[in-house]
């Protein structure tokens, strides 16, 4: 066996043994980061040392410090986990090293690219001829297709961003839900659009249809981007998408879906209500590593008007090798970057359209235990409606609460996020890893009860 083999031999060790702890660990990481610095060794070596053992460091040393993430029992933020062949097909991609930018190159990446997008706006019941671009998450996906909007809307009053850039620009209006996501914010401000005007949400969150149109009518036409939502990080909840696209129409306005974990309740024809309407808008934004369950890092950019896409993304470069099907770098905001097509190939192959549903039915399924659960615990409430996979609860006052949330970190069963959501403090769970079992959320409800018992 060869350097490179032993060292590929010893990360596979690795990684099977931290997979296999996952259900025993305490989820929350036992170390801080300056301990694990101790660990890794601060200092650069002067010399070589050889790969397995930079290999078996590694893995020793920052195993204290590492999450479960990937394990049944982490419901914070919205984070998927990895199916086994996505994490598998991850691997090859690292071993493949390919570099997705030019089809003449990197027919593979091409080639996964068209299957996988394909296969996307199928199962999220998108428009077919829509344009697809695998970025790092849902923050880029929605700066990508942010910057298709705004060049549409810019080019549609005879103005072109690409050559003239936005100086001295006709002003572009961004109007999105007082409860929209914060990349929404970082993807408007990259693109130098400035902070949206907001429009005031419901109790579950939801963009308010009317107080939209009003919104959209009280000022003089102007070139317009509208940003709704598909899965509110709080409640799960949809925006209510036949009116309020309606009324982003009737002022030909640019339709922007942010739905980075919601978007996949397309692909269950239990779910798929909620997304009614959702189709008739211009550019959707998801994530390959939360619902879908791919290892970090996959995002998803669909515009309706491929074109449209391209032509924000892309430029031609003299030693590039172009081809007039597209190239993958067209659809994204980088040139070099990794296979992120493979696993997502590999996760929807693996699990077939029935799996996907059952993927996305079964971490709901939880969501609804979770809520009963916490409903049946004295003193303690669920705030939201539990449509999706979000459940947001209560303990009693702010304070409570919080105890409530510290009390179950420190006991380490789970690991779920306090937040604040219309003025409460709140216990917010997110149920999004394929690999949660009955038995974990039983567990976890254990420990929530112990945990509420105590303070
Ligand atoms: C997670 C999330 C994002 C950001 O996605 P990243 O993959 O973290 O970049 C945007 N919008 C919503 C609704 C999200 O849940």
């Amino acid at each position: 066996m060869d350097a490179r083999e032993m060292a590929l031999h010893r990360a596979y060790e690795h990684a099977v043994r931290w997979l296999a702890g996952l259900s025993d660990r305490p989820v929350p990481a036992r170390a801080p980061a300056e301990e694990i610095v101790r660990a890794l060794g601060p200092g650069l070596p002067d010399g070589p040392t050889s790969p397995a053992d930079v290999v078996d460091l590694l893995a020793t040393a920052c195993e204290p410090g590492l999450t479960a993430f990937p394990g049944g029992r982490f419901y914070g933020f919205v984070v998927g986990g990895s199916l086994p062949a996505a994490l598998a097909a991850d691997w090859l991609v690292s071993a493949w090293d390919q570099n997705c930018v030019m089809r003449a190159v990197s027919p593979a990446c091409a080639a996964a690219e068209d299957i996988a997008g394909a296969w996307l706006l199928d199962l999220l019941d998108l428009p077919p001829a829509s344009g697809v671009g695998f970025t790092t998450g849902a923050t880029m996906a929605n700066f990508a297709c942010l910057a298709a909007a705004r060049d549409a809307v810019l080019g549609n009053v005879g103005w072109n961003v690409a050559r003239d850039g936005l100086t001295g620009a006709p002003a572009v209006r961004v109007i999105a839900g007082a409860e929209r996501h914060i990349a929404i914010d970082l993807a408007l401000s990259q693109l130098g659009l400035g902070e949206p005007e907001l429009v005031a949400t419901d109790d579950q969150g939801r963009i308010r249809a009317d107080d939209l149109r009003h919104t959209l009518t009280t000022e003089a036409p102007a070139p317009t981007i509208v940003v709704l939502q598909a899965g509110n990080l709080h409640s799960g909840g949809f925006d209510p998408f036949p009116q309020a696209v309606g009324a982003a129409r009737e002022a030909s306005a640019w339709v922007h879906v942010d739905g980075a974990f919601g978007l996949w309740a397309a692909a269950s024809p239990r779910l798929a209500h909620w997304t009614t309407g959702c189709p008739d808008a211009d550019s959707w934004a998801t994530d390959a590593h939360k619902t879908l369950n791919v290892p970090y890092d996959c995002g998803l950019a669909v515009v309706r008007d491929a074109g449209a896409l391209r032509a924000a993304m892309s430029r031609k470069g003299a030693y590039l090798i172009h081809d007039e099907r597209g190239d993958p770098a067209d659809t994204v905001p980088e040139l070099s970057r990794r296979g992120r097509a493979f696993p997502v190939w590999a996760a929807l192959r693996s699990l077939g359209r029935d799996g996907v549903a059952d993927l996305v039915d079964g971490l709901c399924r939880h969501a609804g235990e979770f809520a009963a659960g916490i409903a049946a615990i004295e003193g303690a409430s669920v705030l939201n409606d539990v449509v999706f996979t979000q459940v947001c609860a209560t303990f009693g006052d702010d304070a409570r609460t919080d105890r409530v949330m510290s009390r179950l970190l420190e006991e380490g069963t789970a690991w779920i996020s306090g937040s604040t959501w219309q003025g409460r403090r709140v216990m917010r769970i997110s149920v999004s890893n394929w690999s949660t079992t009955d038995d974990d959320v039983a567990r976890t409800l254990t420990a929530i009860r112990r945990a509420a018992a105590a303070v």
